[in-house]
Order: C-alpha cells, then sequence, then structure tokens
C-alpha cells in the first residue's frame, strides 16, 4: 500500500477547489492556505488521475513489510465455546477451512479457550480439525477480553497459522482486531466468502460501499490473515464420528489474568430467539403503514409459526429493536422459509437472506427488486394477502 503525498508548491485556490470538487467521499478540504486528505479517504487515485497535474502524487510503500510464507502453516478456527458449549459457527468456519486447506495440504487447527473442555475436543475433529489446541484453566470461565487475547496472541505465535477464521459473534468481534493490531496484520471482517491461493494468501470476500460492490481482500505482505465470519454464511459439514486428530494442552500463564479488567460478575443472558436460529421467517418492511399493525404481522407470524423479522427502516423508525433485523448491517438468515411483506429488496437487505431455501415476496410493485430473488412472488397489497391468508388459515382449521 502506498501512500498520497500533495506537492504543496502546486496548490492554489484553482487546483483546490477542482480536487475537492472530485473526491468522491469529501476526503479534500481546503482552507485557504492548505490542502488536507482526511481520513476519509478511500485511496481510489481519482485525484491522482483525474486531478491537476502533480499536486496529489501516489507513492508507492517501498518500506512495506515482507513475510516468509512458509514459516506459517494452516487454517485455523477459534472455537467459540460460550458456557461450556460450542457454538455452531464453529462448526461451520471447520467446514469452510477444510476446503480452504486442502487448497494447500496443510491441517486445519481449531483454538479452545475454556475453563472445562469436556467433550468439546472431540467435536472440533469430528468437524474437520486435524488438532485441537486447548487452554484450559479456569481463567477462561469468564469472557474477559484481555484474558482471552492473550492466550490467543500465544498460540498464533507459537504455532503460527497462516490463516485464521473467527465467528463474528460478540467474543470473536472483540477479540481477533485486538490480536490482529498486536500482531501488526490485516483483519476483513464479516467475509461472505474465503478462497485460498496456492501460494497460501487468503482472498477475503466481503461486500463494500453499501453492498454495491463485493470487494476481495488479500492480507500478502502479514502473517497471520485473519477474518470474521457471520453465524449461518457457512454451512457446517455433518460429523464424522470415526475422524482421529490429536488433542495438544497448551501451558497457560497466570500473568493472562494481570489486566485492567476485573470481572465482578458474569451472568448468563436468557436465551432469546435468535433469527439467525428460526426455520420459518416472516420479514416485514416499509409497506407496512403503522407500527400498530406489526400486530397483524404477529398474528399472521403465530398462524404459520414463524419467528418476525424486519428490515432497517422499521428499527430505525423504533418499531422493533436491531435484533429482528436482517441484512448487511443485521443479521445472516437462512430459514427454509422466508415470506418478505412490502420490502423492496436493496442489496443491503438481500444479502442477509437470499440463501433461504424458499423465498416468498409479497410487494404491490411488479417491479419491486425482490422478485429477481424469489422463488415465489406475489404481487399485492401485504394487508389483503395476509387478511386472505388467515381466513383461508381459519377455514382450513374448521374443516379439519
Ligand atoms: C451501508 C448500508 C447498510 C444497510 N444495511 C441494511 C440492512 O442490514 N438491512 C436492510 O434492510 N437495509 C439495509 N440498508 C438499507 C437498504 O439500502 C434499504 O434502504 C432498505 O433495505 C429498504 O427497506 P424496505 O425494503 O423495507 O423499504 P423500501 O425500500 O422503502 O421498500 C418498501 C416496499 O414496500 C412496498 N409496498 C408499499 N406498500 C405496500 C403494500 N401495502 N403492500 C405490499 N407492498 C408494499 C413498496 O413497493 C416497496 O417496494 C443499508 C443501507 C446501507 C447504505
Ligand atoms: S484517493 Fe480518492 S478518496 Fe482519497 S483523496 Fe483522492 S479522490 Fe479522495
Amino acid at each position: 500500500m502506498g501512500k498520497l503525498v500533495i506537492d504543496a508548491s502546486k496548490v492554489n485556490a484553482q487546483t483546490a477547489a477542482q480536487l475537492v470538487a472530485l473526491c468522491p467521499f469529501s476526503a479534500i478540504t481546503y482552507n485557504g492556505e492548505t490542502l488536507d486528505i482526511s481520513a476519509a479517504c478511500k485511496m481510489c487515485r481519482l485525484c491522482v488521475r483525474k486531478g491537476p497535474a502533480g499536486v496529489v502524487q501516489y507513492i508507492e510503500d517501498t518500506q512495506a513489510p515482507t513475510v516468509d510464507k512458509s514459516k506459517w502453516q494452516g487454517v485455523a478456527v477459534l472455537a467459540d465455546a460460550t458456557g461450556g458449549t460450542l457454538h455452531p459457527v464453529s462448526f461451520e468456519l471447520l467446514g469452510k477451512a477444510k476446503e480452504l486447506a486442502a487448497v494447500t495440504g496443510q491441517p486445519v487447527m481449531a483454538l479452545l479457550l475454556c475453563d472445562q473442555a469436556a467433550d468439546m475436543p472431540q467435536k472440533l475433529i469430528e468437524r474437520g480439525a486435524d488438532t485441537v489446541y486447548i487452554y484450559e484453566h479456569p481463567m477462561f470461565r469468564d469472557f474477559c477480553v484481555t484474558t482471552y487475547a492473550n492466550a490467543f496472541e500465544d498460540f498464533i505465535q507459537k504455532i503460527k497459522p497462516s490463516a485464521v477464521l473467527v465467528g463474528a459473534l460478540s467474543r470473536g468481534r472483540s477479540l481477533a482486531p485486538r490480536v490482529a493490531s498486536r500482531l501488526r496484520t490485516g483483519l476483513t471482517a464479516d467475509c461472505t466468502m474465503l478462497e485460498m491461493k496456492e501460494n497460501t494468501d487468503l482472498v477475503q470476500i466481503r461486500p463494500a460501499f453499501g453492498g454495491n460492490i463485493m470487494a476481495r481482500i488479500i492480507t500478502p505482505r502479514t502473517r497471520p490473515q485473519f477474518c470474521t465470519v457471520r453465524y449461518k454464511v457457512f454451512s457446517a459439514v455433518a460429523p464424522n464420528h470415526d475422524a482421529a486428530g490429536t488433542v495438544l494442552r497448551m501451558p497457560v500463564s497466570d500473568s493472562w489474568q494481570d489486566t485492567r479488567v476485573t470481572i465482578e460478575s458474569a451472568e448468563m443472558k436468557p436465551p432469546e430467539k435468535d433469527i439467525s436460529e428460526a426455520d420459518i421467517l416472516v420479514a416485514v418492511g416499509r409497506g407496512l403503514k403503522s407500527a400498530a399493525d406489526l400486530a397483524k404481522v404477529q398474528a399472521f407470524c403465530s398462524a404459520i409459526g414463524a419467528q418476525l423479522a424486519c428490515s432497517r427502516p422499521l428499527v430505525e423508525a423504533g418499531w422493533l429493536d436491531a435484533s429482528h433485523q436482517i441484512g448487511l448491517s443485521g443479521k445472516t438468515v437462512r430459514p427454509s422459509l422466508i415470506i418478505t411483506l412490502g420490502i423492496s429488496g436493496a442489496v443491503q437487505f438481500a444479502a442477509g437472506m437470499k440463501s433461504a431455501d424458499c423465498i416468498i415476496a409479497v410487494n404491490s410493485d411488479p417491479a419491486a427488486p425482490i422478485f429477481d430473488i424469489a422463488h415465489y412472488a406475489v404481487v399485492g397489497d401485504l394487508y389483503e394477502v395476509m387478511e386472505s391468508f388467515l381466513k383461508k388459515a381459519e377455514e382450513h382449521s374448521h374443516e379439519t
């Protein structure tokens, strides 16, 4: 990665005005004397290519770090063992890690931080880990981000995995960037696809610029390559009960507990119904006229045994809380059936639900983009569709 350099001798009111108008990200400012480029810069280099000649130049960074990739081997998965139970995202990541590791012929590893490992290592082996590295100690009973990060860093320094996959749950989201920054390496959050090159570079693919492009990101000059992946983005492989693997217990240092964080008490949140787990979902959008009408949608959900979800505008309006939101900035869902009511199907919404087995879309606009991904399209008023369905369901219950 290079950097932008401004030639101050070429800055004047005219060249500055051209550059300020040119930058699509409003990253260039001029105060009458100095031209500045802010952190909003996305390095699109439009100012270099299309701006007044020589004012902004791109300088290739010749001091970029290099790494001996042969010293970093294998794909590691951080197992999420909240409350002594493995979260299914760990299995999904192990399935993907196996695919990726097959390209380079390197091993798949699982890292387990817990106070009691019990049968968790065996479960990780059954889902694809060749080796499970366990840090087992009471210090890992409650989640303290610094204690966990110390152990995570120890694992990476000793084992040197080439790539590390972390579930984008609350633990993973706080640990991965912390450890990546300690190791001065790259991290790509919320990847939706991963590919492995033969030279062990991991291609981390995720939506960017509001979901309008799919960015392909690599970390070619440092190791390990960190990425996070949300739950339900990849499919878990079925357990292989005959699988054999190695379990290695790693030494734990008491000093890892010396942090500035004190956990006074920790309580498990009562399990809430997560839309990512639902088998049938009804997602409602801005086609709904008022918050009061949510009661009708809820009745519809109850009639068909579905869980309620929504698009972002309903969360922004305060009609439903963020745990209901599907999409790029919400949750990824993969139900066997999703019915969308009054949702246009913007890319940011579709990114979170297009892998559903069956999509039924209800929208009054026949040109709504949701119909491009729906298996069944109902062009009509969502209220009428819900009512006629509920009527039919009632008639059916009287008949039986
Ligand atoms: C960076 C970024 C991240 C984003 N993340 C998300 C995200 O995670 N999730 C998300 O949902 N959005 C997200 N968005 C917003 C997204 O771009 C859309 O604005 C949003 O999804 C639109 O929601 P909607 O379909 O409910 O509303 P609209 O686009 O307004 O669509 C309403 C639809 O209802 C239909 N309609 C109206 N009345 C009726 C009726 N009576 N019967 C049937 N149909 C009716 C209309 O024809 C229309 O198609 C994000 C945007 C950005 C820039
Ligand atoms: S590189 Fe692109 S984003 Fe950065 S200042 Fe130039 S035009 Fe703006």
